[in-house]
């Protein structure tokens, strides 16, 4: 499905009208569950030309009109021409490095990683595609590590727990001079913050499970082609996905290989759900970043916090920068460090509010001392490399009454004090 972007409308309007606007049966103001696996036609032909590459429905691992909905709200958010649906945001991302790269290939991607996806990319190395981390805040360590052989360039766009922001533009525009596919992961930005379109992103991931969701109640992934990489001149795309319009020939790759053959297709029942929660992405997240500020603001005020890593605070590496690509919000993620003669266990075992749990981008404000639990299995080696104190504390900021969360936080420190 080609899309066209909705310049008419403001975000939140496009959301909430978008399937009704679209064409939903008896004027359903959602998109229905549907939940056949597999689709009829009354002429053969038609099935047929589905077969071999018109739009439509065939078997639901390649999707179904609930999905489908769910990839045109999604396209539209981003501006992009084309999106693909996942069962996760790590079938997305698996997806996309397994279709586009053959062994032989070369990564370079930011040292700042998700870590699950820093495990993935370990994965990638045995299978013979060869990755390199550089600090991607700075366009010039990509560029030094470029190869002959390199086939993509892969950045988070907020780092995850140290919230360093890659050079987006800088790379997008150094990727584009040089015609290297740019995979940006913007599940910590969502498009609310970020249209990675603006940065010269190729290709934008989105762990659907986080914000656009919203509420902790689905797993999704998505990849959107932002429409600007010239597939002509990527010489992974199979002769077979070389249609008549080259621009559908990544996407068509990724669909048929990634989603077709290797079946992490997002169900109806989660896509509804997540289609539901984005209608609220906007006041979740203007609510949400703001409480971020104030706790980010109030934390480094504290004699017991030794130093908090938020976009938000003037102190932070990459604040202008921030402030420039992400509309005047910092994001919901922030990391803070205690004093060490205090007992970071001990601390957060005296939150009342904060939940002790993994996930971000939740309504609810959720808190882990990550290198114990998300960042242990990579070991203390890459922890340093990636700024990852022993004592570091991660919040994912929810939309609380701030005087609640700010609260919460000051007895926990109190209580050590
Ligand atoms: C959570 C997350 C993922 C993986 O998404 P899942 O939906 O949990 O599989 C990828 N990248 C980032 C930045 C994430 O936060």
């Amino acid at each position: 499905m080609t899309q066209k972007k909705d310049q008419t409308h403001g975000f939140t309007t496009s959301l909430l009208h978008h399937d009704r606007w679209r064409g939903s049966e008896h004027g359903a103001v959602h998109q229905p569950i549907h939940t056949s696996t597999q689709y009829a036609y009354r002429d053969v032909n038609d099935l047929v030309a589905v077969f071999q590459g018109r739009p439509g429905f065939s078997y639901a691992r390649q999707g179904t009109p609930t999905t489908a909905a769910l990839e045109h709200k999604l396209a539209q958010m981003e501006q992009g021409v084309l999106a693909i649906t996942f069962a996760t945001g790590m079938a997305a991302l698996t997806a996309v490095f397994t279709t586009l790269l053959k062994s032989g290939d070369h990564i370079v991607a930011s040292q700042y990683m998700f870590g699950n996806t820093n495990s993935l990319l370990g994965t990638l190395g045995r299978l013979g595609i060869e990755v390199t981390l550089v600090d991607a805040t700075d366009v010039a360590n990509v560029k030094a590590a470029v190869e002959p052989n390199t086939r993509m360039i892969f950045v988070e766009t907020i780092g995850n727990p140290g919230t360093q922001i890659a050079d987006l533009a800088g790379i997008g525009e150094f990727a584009r001079k040089h015609g290297i596919l740019y995979l940006v992961d913007s599940t910590l930005t969502s498009p609310y913050l970020l249209v990675a379109r603006d940065v010269g992103a190729s290709l934008v991931m989105h762990s659907l499970s986080k914000h656009i969701a919203g509420q902790a109640q689905a797993l999704g992934g998505v990849v959107i082609d932002t429409g600007l990489f010239d597939w002509t001149g990527f010489e992974n795309i199979l002769p077979t996905y070389q249609g008549a319009d080259s621009r559908q020939w990544g996407m068509t790759q990724i669909k048929k290989k990634g989603l077709r053959d290797m079946g992490a297709t997002l169900a109806a029942e989660p896509a509804h759900r997540i289609s539901v929660g984005a209608e609220t992405l906007a006041l979740r997240l203007d609510r949400a970043c703001a409480n971020a500020l104030a706790l980010a603001t109030m934390l480094q005020a504290h004699d017991a916090v030794t130093h908090v890593a938020y976009p938000g605070l003037a102190n932070h590496p990459q604040h202008e920068r921030a402030r420039e690509l992400f509309g005047g919000r910092f994001g919901t993620l922030l990391s803070f460090t205690l004093d060490p003669k205090f007992d970071v266990m001990q601390f957060m075992n005296h939150l009342k509010i904060a939940v002790l749990a993994t996930h971000v981008g939740d309504t609810r404000t959720l808190t882990l001392p990550a290198a114990h639990t998300i960042y242990h299995e990579m070991g203390a080696q890459m922890r340093a490399k990636m700024g990852i104190a022993d004592n570091l504390i991660r919040v994912s900021v929810g939309i609380e009454d701030l005087d609640d969360l700010l609260g919460d936080y000051a007895q926990a420190l109190a209580a050590m004090s």
